[in-house]
């Protein structure tokens, strides 16, 4: 594959991309982009699945030689922020913007199933396509999309997100876990109000709570290996109306984010503890609701060595091992699945605009990113199916 091939499809990305900024669609919203993404595939000629888990779309591309699945995933939903940049292709949608580059992902996806399509005499094996809706909020497209089969007989998965913390040229990935888990829990601690003068005719839920609150920082401190990195974080503390009432009922929100799950099901276990005994101990009692968010994002380890082998070898690609990262991913169910990697692809540039943070009203990215993701992933494709079947492991 040559990085000219590739160069081809470049101003058909921008375009689409741009024309998917234009015309952004909320999680669980994608119809029209799902439609364009249908169009695309039908008119490149790729066999597909439409409406699965939701609006996501499954292109397939059969090559001619035997061989395994290799799936690529792009992400297509947009977020509720108004588009606050000054460009001709900003947001046409009052307070929806492709403020996190899932557009320049969807866009990259089409370019590749307009490559594969026209290579099919090359490949070897399949080359699977997963249009993903709704990432950005949990639970969210990964998941349903897998249940409707999308992953099934995959052999490998690979995907990117053009990142701007990291300057354009550069990709990024590390092997193992890379990108957290995202729970939220809420407490509701139940006292009885009273007089703020006459404290030993009440239960406080104040005191009950404020002490949880610290209870609750012994988790990570004490309970949780020092090695895995984990956050407990209460964010709100709700309790009382006024300076001489002792309030009857408080409420906590916190969220807790790690990077294997192991880790993540003691923390679950030690909340529920640590909130009963404490409530209890004060005399009052407590409930607790824990949400599950997306579960860490693990890349395989081979997978990723292929990541620095390929990328580190393409023209005007730096590669680099990243830290890991505390947003959460629904990648991570897919990797939960088959072996693959993720990949920071990066799309940051102050020249260009792109310099703001991902979900800000002025999000932008470089979309020479963009021909980066697309020759990552036709590297990573080619390299797999090259290398396939694999030497005989160890029986
Ligand atoms: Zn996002
Ligand atoms: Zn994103």
């Amino acid at each position: 594959m040559g990085r000219g091939e590739v160069e081809q499809l470049y101003p058909v990305m921008v375009e689409r991309r741009r024309y998917l900024h234009r015309h952004p669609e909320l999680s669980f919203k994608e119809q029209e982009t799902s439609a364009f993404i249908a169009d695309v595939l039908q008119k490149a000629g790729v066999e597909m699945r439409t409406k699965v888990g939701g609006n996501g779309v499954v292109g397939i591309i059969k090559g001619s030689l035997p061989g395994p699945v290799v799936a690529l995933r792009a992400d297509m939903d947009a977020l509720p922020i108004q588009d606050e940049k000054n460009t001709d292709y900003k947001s046409e949608v009052p307070g929806v913007m492709h403020a996190c580059g899932h557009d320049g992902h969807t866009a990259v996806l089409l370019a590749l199933a307009e490559y594969f399509a026209g290579r099919r005499d090359l490949i070897r094996g399949e080359i699977r396509l997963l249009f993903q809706p709704a990432e950005e909020v949990c639970p969210g497209g990964a998941l349903p999309m897998i249940n409707e089969g999308a992953l099934d007989g995959v052999d490998v998965i690979y995907g990117v997100h053009l990142w701007t913390p990291i300057p354009v040229g550069t990709a990024a990935s590390a092997p193992g876990p890379m990108m957290a888990s995202t729970d939220e829990f809420f407490v509701d601690i139940h006292g009885r109000g009273g007089h703020g003068g006459m404290p030993h005719k009440t239960i406080d839920s104040v005191v009950a709570g404020s002490a949880l609150v610290m209870q609750l920082q012994s988790i990570v401190s004490r309970s949780v290996n020092p090695l895995d990195p984990a956050v407990v974080t209460i964010g709100s503390f709700h309790a009382g109306t006024v300076q001489n009432v002792i309030a009857e009922r408080c409420r906590l929100a916190g969220t807790v984010r790690c990077f294997n799950e192991t880790s993540r099901e003691l923390i679950r276990e030690r909340i529920a503890s640590v909130v009963e005994h404490t409530a209890s101990s004060y005399g009052a009692s407590a409930s607790l609701e824990y949400v599950p968010g997306y579960p860490p994002l693990v890349n395989d380890n081979e997978e990723t060595a292929r990541f620095f082998k390929v990328a580190g070898g393409l023209e005007g690609i730096k590669t680099e091992l990243t830290q890991p990262i505390m947003p959460a991913e629904d990648f991570a169910y897919y990797l939960q699945r088959v072996p693959g990697c993720f990949i920071l692809v990066g799309a940051g540039n102050p020249e260009k605009g792109a310099e703001y943070p991902h979900h800000h009203p002025k999000f932008d990215l470089d979309e020479e990113a963009m021909g980066h993701a697309a020759r990552i992933l036709i590297a990573l494709a080619e390299n797999y199916m090259q290398e396939w079947p694999q030497p005989a492991s160890a029986e």
